[in-house]
């Protein structure tokens, strides 16, 4: 906890169990990346790889500032699962449920020796079990790739898993249907490639998918 992760409204919602942590930030496959660009704040989408402490964002050596930054690069990533739609007998009173996670941090190149390694991390994350599956990576294609490491160290998670709240204004009137509808992310049937072998059964990394 420090002076930027403090929550200010609804601290009851924050979570600083390490586990909560992790466990949302390996369900999910897409981060916010926030940064300052020439003055002005930009957010990029980028996929993610966690392992122990250490968040890995990777692209292509010819992208723009952040991936190009030598030194590193003040960020700010957010992680969000949207769990529910929460209708209230109000649209003031309207939420949603969810899982957040906001990380501050410096990140900064992976050495050269390292990147092979948060390579698979990234890999794993989107596609468990498919590091394996596939050729090694070719020293051309480690040569293009940036990767970039930021440290868990400053992170709030702010969790809401409840029904709707109620303004005693409304008093008793049932009129309006109120309630929780859960929102899943699903995914669907495997699309085969022309370049694939149609006697191929899905690989472990796709089975485990279904
Ligand atoms: C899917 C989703 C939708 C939301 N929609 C809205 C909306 O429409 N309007 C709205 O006001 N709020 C919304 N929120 C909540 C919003 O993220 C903030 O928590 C809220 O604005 C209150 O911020 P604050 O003033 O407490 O935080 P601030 O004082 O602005 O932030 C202080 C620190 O608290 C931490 N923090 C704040 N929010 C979060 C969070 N969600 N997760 C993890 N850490 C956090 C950060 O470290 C931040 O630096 C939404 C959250 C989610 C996940």
């Amino acid at each position: 906890m420090t002076e930027r992760t403090r929550l200010t409204r609804k601290p009851e919602r924050g979570d600083d169990d390490p586990a909560v942590l992790r466990r949302l930030l390996d369900e999910a496959r897409v981060a916010h990346v926030a940064f300052v660009r020439r003055g002005c704040p930009v957010v990029l989408p980028m996929a993610f790889g966690r392992e122990g402490n250490r968040l890995f964002l990777h692209g292509s050596t010819g992208a723009g500032a952040f991936l190009a930054s030598r030194e590193g690069l003040d960020v700010s990533v957010a992680v969000t699962h949207l769990d529910g739609l929460v209708f209230a007998r109000s649209a003031f009173d309207s939420s949603m449920n969810y899982r957040s996670a906001v990380i501050f941090g410096r990140a900064v190149p992976v050495p050269a020796e390292g990147k092979q390694d948060a390579l698979r991390a990234v890999t794993e994350h989107l596609m468990p079990g498919r590091w394996g599956e596939v050729r090694p990576l070719t020293a051309k294609e480690l040569a293009a790739t940036t990767v970039l490491e930021l440290p868990l160290d400053e992170v709030s998670v702010k969790v809401r898993a409840a029904g709707p709240g109620e303004d005693p204004e409304d008093g008793e009137d049932r009129s309006v249907w109120a309630g929780v509808v859960p929102v899943r992310t699903v995914v669907g049937v495997p699309e085969r490639s022309p370049l694939t072998n149609p006697a191929l059964p899905l690989p472990g990394s796709v089975a485990s998918l279904l």
